[in-house]
């Protein structure tokens, strides 16, 4: 197997990337709270561990790929107080709240496949593991780590932080935190502003709440993705990943869930995608440059020039490391969407080379270069940036500059279906059309070639002069016409 390093957020390093337990491989990833449309947001962390996920399949490895669906728990602003993001919606709508995480689930689907994403193993949804979250919850409380006040349990920071270590991910530290929240809220139950809910009691209006020991309540946010990653995965797994913006207190709360139930750290990778801006700002609804998927991919935002084709968002994301900040702007996405015609165009070009006796390229070391690049934490902006080197030489090859063997022209197909379709996951747009396409001209070209070949120059000029009014252009080669369909 290659050697593929991996950066760890946890240790702020790369390491060398070695399974649990391989060739298994278990990847939790935090999903989407569905309670609106997917956003430009939701498609960088959907692409990467896409990325990462077909890499780790390609290498060889059986990779369980889980990706939570948060549909209860998730309160508004991210802490403890505040109403459920669905069950707002469904209010705000008059709609149960099931309707709402059914309808936005679905929709995110759509998206997903749009961006050629491969399903997950698994998709769970938090709502139907409420009795793995109790469960969790209660390991926790006889554990010692947990506190009940009013029928909410609360996770004790403090004191898992005399036995663990609270802040090893974010590098935060709780005397830092301590001064940041001196002061307590008002009215709150907490000991501390730092620790966080693991159940919360129901207030008479909250419409999903569910028995527990110690009240009709809900879970809190964070316990989620601790109770299904562990069913799922086991105690200890290999790949966690999100957001930046999820390292804290997201994911510190569920290194300290999972630990103090568990007795012991749950991940030993934790990847982090950085974040997407838009025109050098950060996304939201207040900035009004909100876009979602449905919107690039229609064209109808105001912020917007045209619509953009699925692929070219996810080249665009692709083209940069998933550690760099993005930045989305018409500009860029336009320049994607040249550089993914260029590909294709070259991969194209690849099946219209003549075959030479040598090859003046090597293709082992190409490939070689490829795989480097992956290797390096899924550099996919360096492997574009390989796969760009070969499609100029594949086009000098076809200007009769540069030679291959037949081989090597098989050897180059193989490396280009495989990182650019099978790896990146990028796919050219759908048009059945265009094989029969490719039928029809050959016959036509072959129609002009005999009248050339008989001197009858007015039907071949007349056929070459028709054609480019369709924007079909012939060039005659010393291997005889191509045709090219013009821009
Ligand atoms: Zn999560």
């Amino acid at each position: 197997m290659e050697k593929l390093v991996v950066y760890n957020t946890l240790g702020r390093k790369k390491e060398l990337f070695k399974p649990v337990n391989s060739p298994s491989v278990g990847m939790y990833v935090c999903g989407p709270t569905v309670y609106g449309d997917a956003h430009i947001g939701h498609a960088r962390p959907a692409v990467t561990f896409d990325l990462i996920f077909r890499y780790l399949k390609h290498l060889g490895y059986k990779v369980r790929y889980v990706r939570n669906i948060t549909d209860v728990g998730h309160l508004e602003g991210g802490a403890d107080t505040g109403e459920d993001k669905i069950a707002k919606k469904a209010r705000l709508e008059q709609l149960e709240p099931m309707e709402i995480a059914q309808y936005y689930s679905y929709r995110f689907r759509i998206n997903m496949d749009q961006l050629n994403t491969l399903p997950p193993s698994i998709e769970p949804l938090a709502s139907g593991h409420i009795i793995e979250q109790i469960e969790l919850v209660k390991k926790i409380f006889d554990a010692g780590f947990a506190y009940i006040v009013n029928g909410s349990v609360y996770f004790d920071v403090e004191k898992y932080n005399k036995v663990y270590h609270y802040g090893k991910l974010s590098g935060r530290n709780l005397d830092e935190l301590r001064a940041n929240t001196r002061t307590l809220q008002m009215q709150s139950e907490k000991k501390h502003n730092f620790d966080f809910a693991l159940w919360k009691k129901a207030q008479p209006e909250h419409i999903m709440h569910w028995t527990s020991p110690w009240s009709e309540g809900f879970p809190g946010w964070h316990i989620e993705c601790s109770a299904m990653s562990t069913k799922y995965l086991g105690k200890f797994f290999d790949i966690h990943g999100g957001g930046i913006d999820l390292i804290f207190p997201h994911h510190e709360c569920e290194i300290a869930q999972s630990q103090s139930a568990n007795k012991i750290e749950p991940v030993k990778y934790w990847i982090h995608n950085n974040m997407i801006t838009i025109n050098g700002q950060k996304m939201s609804k207040s900035l009004n440059n909100f876009i979602t998927l449905n919107d690039l991919f229609s064209g109808k935002n105001e912020s917007l020039d045209k619509a953009y084709n699925p692929m070219t968002v996810r080249f665009f994301i692709l083209q940069a490391h998933y550690r760099s900040p993005l930045d989305f702007s018409n500009q860029a996405l336009q320049a994607a969407e040249k550089g993914i015609e260029k590909l294709f165009k070259g991969i194209d070009t690849l099946q219209k080379i003549t075959p030479s006796a040598i090859s003046d390229f090597d293709v082992k070391i190409f490939k070689q270069k490829c795989y480097d690049a992956l290797n390096d934490d899924f550099n996919s902006p360096i492997l574009i940036a390989t796969l760009f080197d070969g499609i100029k030489f594949i086009n000098s090859a076809k200007q009769g500059k540069g030679k291959l063997t037949g081989e090597d022209i098989c050897l180059l197909k193989e490396i280009y279906n495989g990182f650019v379709f099978d790896i990146l996951g990028l796919k050219k747009e759908e048009n059945k059309n265009n094989e029969k396409f490719d039928d029809v001209m050959k016959i036509i070209l072959e129609l002009r070639d005999n009248a050339r070949k008989n001197k009858d120059w007015s039907t071949s000029d007349k056929i070459r002069d028709q054609l480019l009014k369709l924007n079909i252009d012939i060039k005659d080669t010393k291997q005889g016409a191509t045709w090219e369909l013009e821009k």
